[in-house]
């Protein structure tokens, strides 16, 4: 009896040991040790216009990522776009789309090598993880538009040799893929027989499938024809701020069901309406993310900033601000197994089933 009534006594004292260190931890000791332990990934970034044209103005700001910024800002990994602008649908231009992709992923590679006390280049979770574990920051390799593709199934492979784990199908217009959301007249009703054909090759390869910016018919269709989970990388949702560029419910439950994962970009024309709009907010981040998470759950939302390609927004400004989201996800009430999915689990999920449905097909 005397041993029992010890140990329970141990055990309170134990508890209450615990319990008084937890009420003790700051917030902002809550955000380090976080940004310690979990795995934090943004989907989503231009960059690479900038290195390609450093004094280019593109009516959007720069200087919002570099491998520095991610140290300073606690992200572990970002996928990096080699973005193309849409032209015609015709040989000329799908040659031009793949020399310029060509060349920003050249010079994506470039800017690793030259900070690789910093980063490298990671072509999987197991790169990511162990250059997290060496102090360093990944760079993964995505497209966005996939008119450098043109209508030729087998660059698929050849872009993943080169490394590239993403592929968005469309920008702003429709190309040989898929119809983009922001045009007036589709091509194809969704998906083309060769975007259902380049997605099968994602599939099989191990590329996770990106559906911003394609049209509503386009990323339903996609959800029904990929083997893997999809993900938005950079996207907000049309019942907070009406765009055709943002997501409806109807595409949210589609991407959830699937298994994927809304990655919502810290861009300010996607998040909040009226003239003052680029005075969004992390407020305006959270109003987007609480509507999804009530929709759908927490299993499937995502950060993808769009920095230097829009992103920004007023307590987030750059990469190495991300701290501030993680303490206002804190002071928002979230536990850290919510914070952990928010940042980095959900996609890790998503990216897990994308390497193993490829494994399994080798
Ligand atoms: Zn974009």
């Amino acid at each position: 009896m005397q041993k029992r009534r010890f140990i329970s006594v141990v055990l309170v004292v134990l508890a209450a040991f615990i319990a008084s260190g937890c009420a003790e931890e700051t917030v902002d000791a809550r955000v380090a040790r976080l940004h310690k332990k979990m795995f934090t990934i943004d989907t989503h970034n231009d960059f690479s216009m900038w290195l390609a044209h450093p004094d280019g103005d593109f009516g959007v700001k720069g200087g919002q990522v570099s491998f520095q910024q991610m140290h300073d800002g606690g992200l572990d990994a970002a996928f990096f776009a080699a973005y193309q602008d849409q032209g015609p649908i015709d040989p000329e231009f799908h040659r031009f789309a793949r020399e310029y992709a060509d060349t920003l992923i050249l010079l994506l590679k470039q800017y690793a090598e030259q900070n690789s006390e910093l980063g490298a280049i990671a072509t999987s979770i197991k790169e990511m993880k162990a250059l997290k574990k060496a102090g360093k920051v990944a760079l993964f390799l995505s497209i966005e538009n996939a008119c450098c593709l043109g209508d030729s199934l087998p660059l698929v492979q050849y872009y993943y040799d080169q490394g590239v784990r993403m592929i968005g199908l469309t920008h702003n217009g429709n190309n040989a893929v898929a119809d983009a959301g922001t045009t007036k007249v589709k091509l194809h009703g969704g998906l083309s027989d060769f975007g259902k054909a380049a997605i099968a090759e994602m599939n099989r390869l191990g590329i996770v499938v990106d559906l911003s910016h394609a049209s509503r018919d386009a990323t339903l269709q996609a959800t029904q024809v990929s083997k893997t989970p999809i993900i938005a990388s950079h996207s907000c949702t049309f019942s907070v701020r009406e765009l055709s560029r943002n997501l409806t419910d109807e595409e949210i439950v589609a991407i959830a069901e699937k298994g994927g994962v809304i990655h919502l970009a810290l861009d300010a024309w996607l998040l909040r309406y009226g003239p003052d709009y680029s005075a969004a907010s992390l407020d305006d981040f959270m109003n987007h993310l609480h509507y999804i998470i009530d929709l759908v759950g927490i299993d499937h939302v995502g950060v993808g900033s769009d920095f230097d390609g829009g992103g920004g927004v007023i307590g987030c400004k750059d990469m190495s601000e991300y701290h501030n989201l993680t303490k206002r996800l804190i002071e928002e009430g979230f536990s850290d197994e919510e914070i952990i999915k928010i940042w980095g689990g959900n996609f890790l999920r998503v990216f897990e089933e994308v390497e193993r449905y490829a494994e399994e097909q080798l």
